[in-house]
């Protein structure tokens, strides 16, 4: 059991009105051991970039990052192994069949319908496009190889250019991964949520960071912030849904008070698997956790010791229960094609600041799912650890 509790806003305030202090005795600290000057005017820009968001940092909990202050460089993608698989893709209406049939055995109340997706850009999604289809795919970048036992810090992407790579546009990206810890100055979790229309970039990407950054685990809150248009990176790992971001038919899943073991995706994923068997089908989009409460990971800053079991990675990752209404957007997948595929993958975010990884509802009775998604024609892996392990994938 995890006995950590969030932490309100009042308290994030707090916390925040001493982050300048502690910044300074950072400061000092990285100061000392910096081996070069190179580092050092990252660091005094870091801190000046800090000092300079704290006022607003400290008003609400889920402000815009107004400062980038990185020069980080992102990954070159005409350097990196790109492969791509098809996926099964079963007519809408037979996977409304397969859920009505099987998700019953874990929750009580269950509705599942093919039809068209309502404007995810509204409340409570925010999503910045209105649909989920159009040239679906699975993207997966990266991967935890990437983050254990340690992080290799040259694993920074820029998604943008990413779908330049991949000549997509306009195109919806959303998702789970870590967030760009060279903007925001430590590792953390990220809610990908971006649009890209000739140019533009609508971005409603948040980070979640824990709070205060060094704080031991037991008494820290979090963190959730939106990133700004031109910080568009992520780092180490990513499972995104791709698409054009149009409207157009969807499955739309409401689930209410869990009876089985399994989360709500767990619950999909395996009730498609079990159907579908050895034909891989792959799924993105959507839910909102309407009522109850959420078991969320928020990744504290990478360890300086090795991570090498998933004892380890429990022990280090910083565990809160989340509160309803929370948006989460993620992929899953029933199988892995001999690419290294995380199974499933959903991050979530909320008006009221909380959000993080997602692992399952801790209210059972209250539980009231509301989901939206697309099948993908195909998956793309990009970057694949060559060397890979099955640790730190729950
Ligand atoms: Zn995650």
């Amino acid at each position: 059991m995890y006995s950590e509790r969030s932490t309100n806003t009042k308290h994030i305030c707090e916390c925040l009105s001493a982050k300048i202090i502690f910044i300074h005795e950072s400061l000092l600290y990285r100061t000392i051991f910096a081996v070069n000057m190179y580092h050092f005017s990252r660091i005094i820009l870091f801190v000046v970039a800090c000092i300079a968001a704290s006022d607003s940092a400290a008003l609400v909990g889920d402000n815009n990052i107004t400062k980038s202050t990185s020069m980080e460089e992102s990954v070159d993608y005409t350097k990196v192994p790109f492969n791509e698989k098809p996926l099964y893709r079963p007519p809408l209406e037979e996977i409304v069949d397969v859920l009505r049939k099987r998700l019953p055995a874990t929750f009580e109340h269950v509705e599942v319908s093919a039809e068209e997706c309502p404007d995810l850009t509204q409340d409570p999604f925010n999503l910045t496009a209105p649909g989920l289809t159009g040239d679906a795919k699975l993207v997966e970048l990266g991967g935890p190889p990437y983050l254990l036992p340690l992080v290799q810090r040259d694993k920074v992407y820029d998604l943008v250019a990413l779908l330049r790579h991949l000549r997509r546009e306009p195109a919806l990206l959303v998702g789970a991964g870590a967030g760009p810890w060279p903007y925001v100055g430590v590792n953390c979790e990220g809610i990908v949520n971006l649009f890209v229309e000739r140019g533009r970039v609508a971005q409603g990407t948040r980070v979640v960071t824990v709070q205060p950054e060094d704080a031991p685990k037991g008494s820290a809150g979090y963190l959730q912030r939106v990133l700004p248009p031109h910080e568009t990176r992520s780092a180490l790992l990513g499972n995104y849904l791709l698409s054009e971001g149009k409207p157009g038919k969807v499955i739309k899943v409401v689930a209410k008070k869990r009876i089985g073991q399994s989360n709500f995706i767990t619950a999909i994923r395996e009730a498609l698997k079990e159907h579908y068997g050895d034909k891989v089908v792959g799924a993105g989009g959507a839910f909102v956790l309407r009522a109850g409460r959420v078991k969320h990971h928020v990744m504290p800053d990478f360890s300086a010791t090795p991570l090498r079991t998933d004892a380890h990675v429990d022990a280090w990752l910083h565990y809160f229960d989340m509160r309803a209404p929370i948006v989460h957007v993620g992929t899953l997948v029933t199988g892995d094609l001999g690419l290294d595929l995380r199974v499933q993958h959903f991050h979530g975010f909320s008006e009221h600041g909380d959000g993080g990884h997602y692992h399952y509802d801790t209210t059972p009775q209250e539980a009231h799912y509301e989901g939206y998604f697309t099948l993908a024609a195909s998956v793309v892996r990009v970057d694949q650890p060559a060397h890979t392990h099955s640790v730190g994938r729950d």
